[in-house]
């Protein structure tokens, strides 16, 4: 099965395929580490990780790398500001960044690139762009690209450029929208800024150059497919195109990717209006980093999300839905024999979930047959319709749903427990839902009375209210173990 997936260049539905007949080798504009991530930067990341996810349960190897970017300039003004040197202040977000990924349970791309560690690659690139025309110096000893020298500016964006003014210039990180201008490849050392001394002056990268030069560096200089949020398209993006093609003169990325912006509340996410949230916030909330999980891939990545609180409840609902059906298959005691009715409901579910996923990474729509499978299969277990034989069919489609959306197997405890021990750290107590906090101060007896409570529970093959003291102790880093000797209980 092959994924048709939308690509921003040729502006339809393309195959994605690996070109080497190897791997399909892709790059993923990363974080920029000033500051923990929000759940706008997670959806992207999170949609990068079904689109791997899917070409691998397809059978396709990825090689897929990711830059981290550790020098710009909101990265030297916050470090001035907290009176620190960049390579003090970068870490610990860089720290948080993969803990709130594992949190996500967004796989760890195959690369993880760090702009600073990649200096000498950069300069080489501008020594080479300067060595066609592409790159001039400034009095100031900055490097600038030079737009002229690549007619085919905005090909991506598809933005009318036309009016465009020839020389002028601009060198600051932060995006320009709507105007395309010279921009700054290399800026010369400022006082008291973070410098390297290289052969083409003292100073420190522009932001473009460092996705050109280390997407390169690692994947050659034609490759499969680049990806980013839609806000990366212009100009990053197209600066990237032109950086390198104009030294390769081959087509740099043949995919483009590009995940379409989150809104919270249905306006832009910002500080200031109080909808701004991190991965962290929501945990403290008391939500589960499953549902976030869920609740950011569920709407397709070309779609608006539009994320609300009762997204989020209705993401728990599913996974609930999922879970408890997951156990019931797992627990229950099914007569031998098997259902045709219901290996052919297996057997579309899967074929028409991989369909959805196909057709541009369809999420929303890969979800309903699964979904409708949950709800005929629990049918027939109440009309005793389901079979031992049946058993297997249906768990193996619940396989690869969870291939993508990795959502079944409850890991929900740690992330909580970690974001609460954080808060502690952080100072931001006051944030941490009275929930949490109850839950952590569970006291043996408690456990011990809750314990009791479930072991009567299967008796009673209660088994939703077993399963859901089993997950509330999990959630407070309690585990349950049954033995034949009887149900024992240790913190995790
Ligand atoms: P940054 O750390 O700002 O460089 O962003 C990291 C990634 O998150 C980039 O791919 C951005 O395009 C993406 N991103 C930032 N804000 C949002 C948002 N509100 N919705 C979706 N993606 C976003
Ligand atoms: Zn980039």
């Amino acid at each position: 099965m092959t994924l048709r997936l939308f690509n921003t260049l040729t502006g339809q539905l393309d195959d994605l395929v690996p070109s080497d007949g190897l791997a399909l080798r892709m790059y993923a504009c990363g974080p920029t580490v000033y500051d923990f991530g929000h759940i706008g930067n997670f959806r992207t990341f999170l949609q990068v990780d079904v689109l791997r996810r899917f070409l691998k349960l397809t059978g396709v190897n990825v090689l897929h790398v990711m830059n981290i970017t550790d020098v710009d300039d909101k990265i030297i003004r916050n470090a001035a500001a907290a009176g620190i040197p960049i390579s003090e202040y970068t870490p610990r977000f860089i720290d948080a960044f993969f803990e709130d990924l594992e949190s996500l349970r967004v796989e760890r791309p195959e690369q993880i690139a760090r702009a600073t560690d990649h200096i000498d690659r950069m300069v080489e690139l501008v020594q080479r762009l300067a060595a066609v025309g592409a790159a001039y110096k400034t009095e100031d000893g900055s490097w600038y690209f030079r737009l002229a020298a690549f007619p085919e500016y905005g090909k991506l964006s598809k933005k009318d450029l036309s009016g465009m003014e020839d020389g002028a210039r601009v060198d600051v990180d932060e995006y320009e929208k709507d105007s395309a201008r010279d921009f700054a490849l290399w800026k010369a050392v400022k006082p008291g800024e973070t410098s390297w001394d290289t052969p083409i002056g003292r100073g420190r990268p522009g932001w473009h150059i460092e996705c050109s030069a280390m997407a390169m560096e690692y994947l050659g200089e034609s490759f499969d497919l680049h990806a980013g949020g839609e806000d990366l398209m212009f100009p990053h993006h197209e600066n990237e195109i032109a950086q390198s093609e104009s030294v390769t003169h081959k087509p740099f990325a043949r995919h483009w990717m590009h995940v379409r912006f989150l809104l919270v509340d249905g306006r832009k996410m910002s500080k200031s209006e109080g909808n701004f949230y991190t991965l962290r916030d929501l945990l403290l909330k008391g939500y589960k980093a499953s549902a976030i999980r869920m609740a950011l891939i569920s709407v397709p990545y070309r779609h608006q999300l539009n994320f609300t609180f009762d997204g989020l409840t209705e993401a728990t609902n599913a996974i609930e839905r999922l879970r408890t059906f997951h156990q019931r298959l797992l627990q229950g005691n099914f007569a031998a024999g098997a259902n045709p009715a219901l290996r052919a409901a297996a057997e579309k579910a899967q074929a028409d979930y991989m369909a959805a996923l196909a057709n541009d990474l369809n999420t929303a729509e890969a979800r309903a047959p699964i979904f409708d499978l949950i709800r005929t299969s629990n049918t027939a277990i109440d009309q005793s319709q389901f079979f031992a034989g049946d058993r297997d069919a249906i768990l193996a489609v619940l396989a690869s749903f969870d291939a993508v959306f990795d959502v079944i197997e409850d890991r929900d405890a740690e992330p909580t427990r970690r974001a609460v021990e954080w808060a502690e750290k952080a100072g931001r107590v006051a944030d941490i839902a009275p929930g949490l906090l109850a839950r952590e101060s569970l006291n043996d007896e408690a456990i011990d009375a809750l314990v009791a409570e479930r072991t009567l529970a299967k008796k009673q093959r209660n088994f939703a209210r077993a399963d859901q003291i089993r997950n509330e102790l999990a959630e407070k880093g309690i585990l349950i173990e049954d033995s034949k000797d009887g149900v024992r209980w240790k913190r995790k």
